[in-house]
């Protein structure tokens, strides 16, 4: 289950389609462009204020789109209908935008409460030519405040958050002394595109506390600035995507001399939970009378609690075929989890992320290579939400974990539905999330939350 910086896994599965490369119009893609992912990092620190350069459009557009999308969260002070925007316009297409983006980051400053600022460009400002960094220099002596070049024709939200932690690294980022061995940063999981992110980061962070390892995991943290600062001091950074962050962690190394180690997903039950915290124990100092007193008690306890949901998944349908339909880090988790430890069968598992090509066959492996069952499930990787529709039709799954838009269709699938994945407009996520030994139980009582029953 372990991928190792971009080592590749070698055997590919049969039952692999690709269906998103063809060039097309995409019914409802489940993110948003470059800008949305660089707005989505900067609102997910703790008193982080985007400033968007860009039409009010851009602004609004992720209010609903990513924030509400994003597990129905308000985007807190900053965010939302509170961030400043340029709101550029036609006159400023033809003179351009720079002076309005002048007085736009000095008023905020000076009248914003928050502690980080990233100043994010959109497709306006990138089209006419609008020297944003320039601009950007002026305040640097004046609040911690960064560029992110966002255009969205320049890829999806994903890119956005590699762009926000690059912008970190190249104007912000400090070079450390020294490595505190026993501090790790977490990447890969992007605020509100996962939108179990809050719940995710604190879960892991607590876990890792218990082995007395201080993740830094950035977002959600209070102390943003500090959290920030201490980013080039980490021993190591770990990566819980197949993809998501891997360029964030290849830039690290290469400015700061942070090595990576990266996992297919958050570790989900305890198979992965043993395995993640046994691949860290390798590489960081970890006492090993506490690493397996924290094994030994979890697993207990999760092998105990799940027995009491034993008599639903037996009276249920034992063995029971499931669908996935999620970005890679959840599907992969999720997928995983089911069929090792609950004994339900993958019959297709549907990636929404679009991964560039040269980690697919990583993620198909991560899926298929379960040391448990030998059973191979549908792999397909879609984004238009029509495609994904007629995909899920005729199926044998009874149990599908997806997103929001599916949801509207259960009934003519025939299927039970728990939304799991981006956009979620049916279920608030505040704190929700699947990791560690607990993190399987989770998922069990969300699937029987209107499944068991009524008596
Ligand atoms: S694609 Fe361009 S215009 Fe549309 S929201 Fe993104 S940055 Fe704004």
């Amino acid at each position: 289950m372990f991928i190792k910086g971009d080592e590749k896994l070698s055997e590919k599965s049969e039952n692999y389609i690709d269906e998103s490369s063809s060039p097309r119009i995409v019914e409802a893609p489940r993110y948003g462009c470059t800008l949305s992912g660089a707005y989505e990092a900067a609102v997910g620190l703790n008193e982080g204020v985007p400033i968007l350069h860009s039409g009010s459009g851009c602004g609004m557009s992720q209010l609903f789109g990513a924030n509400y999308g994003g597990a129905q969260n308000a985007p807190g002070d900053y965010g939302g209908s509170s961030t400043p925007c340029s709101c550029l316009v036609e006159e400023h297409v033809i003179f351009g935008g720079e002076d309005k983006l002048r007085k736009l980051i000095d008023s905020t400053i000076k009248i914003s409460t928050g502690e980080f600022f990233t100043v994010i460009s959109g497709c306006v400002p990138s089209l006419i030519g609008d020297d944003v960094d320039a601009i950007v220099n002026e305040f640097r002596d004046k609040a911690p405040i960064i560029h992110v070049n966002a255009p969205g024709f320049k890829g999806n939200s994903f890119e956005g958050y590699e762009l926000f932690f690059e912008a970190l690294v190249d104007q912000y980022l400090k070079s450390s002394n020294k490595k505190e061995k026993k501090l790790i940063n977490i990447l890969g999981i992007v605020p509100f595109q996962h939108i179990f992110w809050k719940g995710e980061l604190r879960a892991i962070k607590e876990l890792l506390e218990k082995l007395d390892i201080e993740a830094n995991v950035i977002f959600g943290e209070f102390d943003t600035v500090e959290k920030i600062q201490k980013i080039p001091s980490a021993a190591y950074n770990i990566v819980l995507s197949p993809w998501i962050g891997h360029r964030a962690a290849r830039k690290l190394e290469k400015e700061f001399d942070t090595p990576y180690i990266s996992f297919p997903g958050i570790p989900t039950g305890p198979i992965q939970t043993t395995k993640f915290l046994r691949k860290l124990a390798e590489i960081l100092p970890i006492n090993k009378k506490k690493l397996e007193d924290l094994i030994k008690e979890g697993e207990r306890r999760a092998y105990r609690t799940i027995e009491y949901a034993g008599d639903i998944l037996q009276f249920d349908v034992p063995n029971v075929y499931f669908g996935v339909v999620a970005d890679s880090n959840t599907a992969l988790s999720i997928t995983r989890y089911l069929t090792d430890e609950v004994g339900q069968l993958p019959d297709i598992v549907i990636i929404t992320d679009n991964p560039p090509e040269e980690y697919r066959e990583g993620i198909i492996n991560a899926i298929t290579s379960s040391e448990e069952i030998q059973f191979t499930p549908d792999i397909i990787f879609e984004i238009d939400s029509f495609k994904i529709s007629q995909l899920l039709k005729d199926r044998p799954f009874l149990n599908l974990y997806a997103s929001s838009l599916e949801s509207v269709i259960k009934g003519e699938l025939e299927t039970t539905h728990v939304t799991v994945s981006f956009p979620s407009y049916n279920r608030l996520v505040l704190g929700d999330n699947y990791v560690g030994y607990d993190g399987g139980l989770n998922l069990i009582q969300d699937l029987f939350y209107d499944k068991a029953g009524p008596l």
